[in-house]
């Protein structure tokens, strides 16, 4: 047996819930413990944990990940009623993610992993698309109101000096809707300096798109201040790099990345990642084989796969059935993790660990082994379907003959 790969750093890791908590054990008992001497700062986010530390092992955890720079986070529960009752909740607790990246200050890039035999249901995307959500302000923060009858609607906004401004929205003559929302130019200039960052570490042209010409000063100011921060720190790396900053209306980027062949960035406002997304995971073909990664301004990562905890597929693991449920999103978390602390820590082995890893797991798939997910969209002539552990023991064997 060959000597195990050194770590310098820690990575933080954050376990999690269900069934990716079971697919967590197994990537690291059987793809990365009998390779790497994993060095983690553990904490345990499963739903009962974060219940006994009244959340305190979320904050933690991502003060850690300040600390150390590269996180890897499993799927949690984000608890509602339901699961306040499964688990007996002290309380509903707020979303593991919500408060990380609210401690992080971060934006999410999902980006699909493209595989063969299974293609985009857009047939011209050659590369993989990533979307970039400002995950902070507007209508996820909006205060509304319903208008019942005859009313004036006016936005006021009184200054700390007590000086108003104030705007009509509508005189009402019947019933409605009105809706105030909100941003702030640290949030923007935070998401941008991601984004660029982001761009010039993947060398992926960075493409974001806002409704400036109806939106006059809201969205404006979203394109003013990404072009800034561009003009003035970003213009010359990207040249440098030989990859482009590109501004257009969110309708003309939805045409534009329809027709293209993929490769790029797609910067979104928090509603048009919502929704984009969605359409991205669906469209690239499965979300079990979409990754996240939150990017801090000032650089730390927390890489996680984009679905949850796969509840449905707990039950029948509890219940004794060995699961087909897919962990290549969770495993790529890994593997961009590990990555990523090589390349801040000089550690090329670790580098070209994570490297193998990957080009295994691609293999394994392209031989036509798969979960059960995949076998649905797959359009390999020959392919097998096999449960989880299977499928991670058949990367293994790849990994070894590497
Ligand atoms: P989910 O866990 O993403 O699963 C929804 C369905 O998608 C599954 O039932 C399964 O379909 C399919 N699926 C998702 N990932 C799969 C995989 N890796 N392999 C095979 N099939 C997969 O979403 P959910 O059931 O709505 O949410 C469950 C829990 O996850 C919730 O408590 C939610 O709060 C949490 N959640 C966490 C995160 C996060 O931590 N980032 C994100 C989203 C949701 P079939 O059952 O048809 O096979
Ligand atoms: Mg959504």
């Amino acid at each position: 047996m060959a000597e195990k790969i050194l770590m310098k750093t820690p990575l933080v890791e954050m376990d999690g819930d269900e069934m990716t908590r079971i697919l967590w054990k197994m990537i690291k008992d059987i793809l990365i413990l009998p390779y790497v001497d994993l060095k983690t700062e553990y904490y345990d986010l499963g739903m009962k944990h974060r219940d006994d530390t009244d959340d305190q092992v979320t904050v933690d955890s991502a003060l850690a990940t300040k600390k150390y720079g590269v996180a890897v986070k499993c799927a949690t529960i984000t608890a509602n009623a339901a699961r306040v009752k499964e688990y007996e909740l002290k309380k509903m607790w707020a979303s593991p993610n919500g408060t990380i990246r609210a401690i992080l200050d971060g934006t999410v890039f999902r980006k699909p992993i493209m595989v063969k035999g299974i293609r985009p249901l857009i047939p011209t995307w050659e590369k993989p698309i990533t979307i970039a959500r400002h995950a902070y302000g507007d209508i996820y923060k909006n205060s509304e109101i319903r208008v019942e009858g005859p009313a004036k609607a006016e936005l006021v906004v009184t200054g700390a000096d007590g000086k108003e401004i104030r705007r009509t929205i509508m005189d009402f003559q019947d019933a409605g809707i009105v809706q105030g929302i909100y941003n702030t130019d640290k949030s923007i200039r935070n998401f941008a300096r991601s984004c660029f960052n982001y761009a010039l570490e993947q060398k992926e042209d960075l493409w974001f798109a806002t409704k400036d010409t109806v939106s006059k000063i809201y969205d404006h100011r979203f394109k003013d201040i990404f072009q800034e921060i561009y003009d003035t720190a970003y213009k010359e790396k990207f040249e440098a790099a030989g990859i482009e900053y590109f501004y257009t209306l969110i309708d003309d980027v939805v045409a534009r990345v329809v027709r293209s062949q993929g490769g790029m960035i797609w910067a979104c406002k928090n509603y048009d990642g919502d929704v984009m997304s969605d359409m991205m995971a669906t469209a690239f073909g499965s979300l079990a084989m979409m990754t996240s990664v939150l990017v801090s301004p000032d650089g730390c990562y927390e890489y996680e796969a984009a679905h949850g905890t796969v509840q449905r597929h707990y039950y029948r693991y509890l219940k004794g059935e060995k699961t087909s449920t897919n962990p290549v999103a969770t495993l790529f978390a890994w593997t961009g993790a590990l990555r990523k602390r090589g390349q801040l820590d000089g550690l090329k082995d670790l580098v070209d660990f994570a490297d193998r890893l990957e080009k295994a797991t691609l293999q394994t798939l392209e031989e036509g082994i798969m979960t059960g997910d995949l076998m649905a969209v797959s359009t390999l002539p020959s392919k097998k379907k096999v449960n989880s552990e299977e499928f991670l023991e058949a990367i293994r064997e790849r990994l070894e003959e590497r």
